[in-house]
């Protein structure tokens, strides 16, 4: 390689690094989609050519390995990682506290206000507030994630009279749309099919990405693979996820595409899912979760 076209690879690399995630969806329909033989027109963008084939590699290696760790991992020191924990024990109370339906539509205010109530859970501190702000305030790009933002205010609410209680799931829907697509499906499917999740609100995905990242040393983008970091979610906007009844947490795996369920869903044309294999969203595959 001459010293031109190492100083010149050197600053395409250094250009195209902060653009990946805006450029993610892109750089993976266009690199997967031309063939290799493709005609390069000159010498600089075959230094190109590595570089991203590089990235996309280590982007594909990430969401098909969600939950394994990755060098450039962003995870939490171990002052933020006794925070985690605090945070993390103190949600779980409160989700046994109020019950798992009503944790699930739980506001970030009346959180709180439940948690300093009651002797049982233990108001959260400043620094623990400060914590919930951080990673409420945190691009998940950085992570890795690069789903949009849903939610922009951390005390958002959901109206209680826009949301339904689906019978036998403990789950919630929006009225509207997505409880309308969830009723085409159980009507087409019968009672094979289940909820297995509906509308997350602010403190439930709080709870489910904390958790995982607990789970994993306070590895912030390994959660991110597989949970939408807080205010990311597309649960708190109308998307749900279906499963198969009696699978347990297998409708959580690859096993549920061996389902009736699932294949049936596809028969029916109703398989339009938000991420799919080789998604650019940064996430793994799931072909449970389904898109409105
Ligand atoms: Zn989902």
């Amino acid at each position: 390689m001459t010293r031109r076209s190492f100083i010149k690879m050197t600053a395409i690399a250094l250009l195209l690094a902060p653009a990946f995630p805006l450029r993610a969806e892109e750089e993976l329909l266009s690199i997967t989609a031309q063939p290799k033989e493709n005609h390069l027109p000159d010498n600089n963008e075959q230094s190109v050519r590595p570089i991203a084939d590089d990235r996309l590699k280590d982007y594909l290696l990430k969401v098909r390995n969600p939950d394994t760790l990755h060098p450039d991992d962003i995870v939490l020191d171990n002052a933020e990682q006794q925070l985690l924990r605090a945070v993390v024990d103190k949600l779980a109370r409160l989700c046994q506290t109020v019950g798992d339906g009503n944790f699930s539509t739980l506001g970030f205010n009346e959180a709180l206000i439940i948690a300093g109530r009651q002797p049982s859970i233990g108001s959260f501190s400043k620094a623990e507030l400060a914590f919930f702000e951080m990673i409420y305030s945190r691009d998940a790009g950085d992570y890795g994630f690069f789903g949009t933002k849903q939610a922009v205010a951390l005390l958002h609410v959901i109206a209680a009279q826009e949301i339904v209680k689906i019978p036998q799931s403990g789950n919630y829907l929006f009225k509207g749309e997505s409880l309308e697509k969830y009723t085409r499906i159980k009507n087409n499917l019968g009672d094979d099919v289940i909820l297995t999740s509906g509308i997350r609100g602010i403190v439930k995905q709080f709870h489910l990405f904390l958790s995982k990242a607990q789970r994993h040393a306070g590895n912030l983008s390994l959660a991110s693979r597989s949970l939408a970091p807080p205010g990311y979610s597309y649960h708190a906007t109308g998307d749900f996820d279906i499963g198969q009844k009696g699978l347990g947490e297998g409708n959580f795996s690859e096993l549920f595409t061996t389902t009736t369920v699932y294949k049936r869903l596809a028969q029916e044309g109703f398989v339009d899912y938000r991420y799919w294999r080789d998604n650019p969203l940064g996430v793994r595959y799931e072909p449970w979760h389904v898109k409105l």
